[in-house]
């Protein structure tokens, strides 16, 4: 493996990493290419991830999470990168769901789904893009409103990670005005027994093929009114953008953790196969091409260990998480590019890991926030 200790690292976090690797050669990368067939990984997994204590690692021992931090999920969304196990939606579920429950619900809301969610009972989603608006948050059409004691859901979501595992699902609603803004938004739990909530296609991707990312559907889907998020209607906009820096610092995470993978596996590879009588690593051209390749992904972690760093002493901005997500991903995307071009044919053939992450990694522009929302941040704040 071509990756540089990261300075946080620390022997607490290399046997956990260990430990993490082996759960994932064990559980997971053996059935893998039948998960990607399937379009799903068996929810099984998911009990054994918990079972495993690799379900909601930042959150509260109380609340029945490791109480770790953030480099904990950094270390198992490293590992996911480096052992090649693809699509599992475990970033979403422990990395942005969990957090926002523990930052904004109350206790009443914490005690009821974290711990379930921690042991892998219940698989939880966030459900904020639609067909007609995901860039633009503002315009979400799902509404949520009171009748007594109740909130009832109408709506349409498409593109969501874990659709069709998820027991829990965190729905970017509009209380207020539907064609109001962002003092209208709140987010609403539905747990998916309830009645009208229905779950649509799960969507044939490029690249994940593992994960179950799927339409769903509210069709009035009624919610105890106390199933807002904190309690309060109208603060799910603020919500959303407190979080930001660090889903999208946990996107960097993977993009970084990516390109050592591509790296590595190309390297194994130009050193035996064979041209014109000598290995491709003997062409200068192969050297210099990976060589740009090495320098980029060692300047990337130089980097995203800083801003690790930084999120750590409460410090990483809003702009600065566009900027770790901009910039990681679009290099994750060149990197992987040039890797995969060094296997020429054998490149373009799923069965070989490369094309795999060369498949995976497209996404990194689009989801979290597209690459050119990410230049909107960066150039609003210059
Ligand atoms: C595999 C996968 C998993 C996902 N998981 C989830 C999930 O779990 N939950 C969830 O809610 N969503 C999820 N998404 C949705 C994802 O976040 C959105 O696709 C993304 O935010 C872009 O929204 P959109 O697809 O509607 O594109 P649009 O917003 O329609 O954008 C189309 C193009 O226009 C550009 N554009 C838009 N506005 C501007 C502007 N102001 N200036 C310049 N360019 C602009 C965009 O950058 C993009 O290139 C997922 C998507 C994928 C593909």
């Amino acid at each position: 493996m071509i990756a540089l200790k990261s300075g946080w690292m620390d022997e607490e976090l290399e046997i956990f990493s260990d430990s993490v690797r082996k759960f994932f050669e064990r559980e997971a990368v053996p059935h893998n290419e039948r998960w990607s067939k399937a379009g799903i990984i068996d929810r099984s997994f998911w009990n054994k991830a918990g079972d495993a204590g690799l379900l909601c690692v930042t959150i509260p021992e109380e609340y029945g999470g490791a109480g770790g931090g953030f480099r904990h999920e950094a270390v198992i969304t490293q590992q996911e990168q480096w052992t090649h196990f693809s699509g599992w939606g475990n970033g979403v579920h422990s990395g942005i769901c969990a957090p926002y429950i523990l930052g904004y619900g109350t206790e009443e809301q914490k005690k009821r789904w974290l711990p379930k969610m921690a042991t892998g009972e219940l698989v939880c989603a966030i459900a904020m893009t639609e067909p007609g608006t995901g860039s633009d948050l503002q315009a979400v059409r799902t509404t949520a409103k009171r009748d007594g004691n109740s909130l009832v859901i109408n709506g349409q979501k498409t593109f969501i990670t874990n659709g069709q595992h998820a027991d829990l699902i965190i729905v970017v609603c509009k209380t207020g005005d539907a064609a109001g803004g962002a003092k209208n938004i709140s987010l609403v739990m539905v747990e998916a027994d309830s009645p009208g909530f229905r779950r649509g296609r799960n969507l044939d991707k490029v690249g994940l093929h593992a994960a179950d990312t799927s339409e769903l559907f509210f069709d009035d889907v009624r919610v105890p009114a106390d199933y807002v998020l904190g309690g309060d209607e109208g603060r799910g906009f603020y919500q959303l953008m407190q979080q930001l820096p660090r889903e999208r610092l946990i996107i960097a995470v993977g993009a970084v953790a990516g390109m050592e993978a591509a790296i590595d596996v190309t390297v194994d590879y130009v050193k035996q196969r064979k041209a014109f009588g000598k290995a491709l690593l003997d062409f200068q051209n192969t050297q210099f091409v990976l060589a740009d390749c090495k320098a980029e992904a060692v300047v990337a972690r130089t980097f995203l260990d800083e801003y690790i760093t930084r999120l750590g002493r409460g410090e990483l901005t809003p702009e600065e998480g566009a900027i770790a997500k901009l910039w990681t991903c679009e290099t994750q995307c060149r990197v992987v590019d040039k890797c995969l071009q060094l296997f020429g044919g054998y490149g373009y053939m799923m069965e070989y890991p490369i094309g795999r992450m060369y498949a995976d990694a497209r996404v990194q522009r689009i989801y979290g926030g597209t690459s050119e929302i990410m230049r909107l941040l960066i150039a609003r704040a210059l």
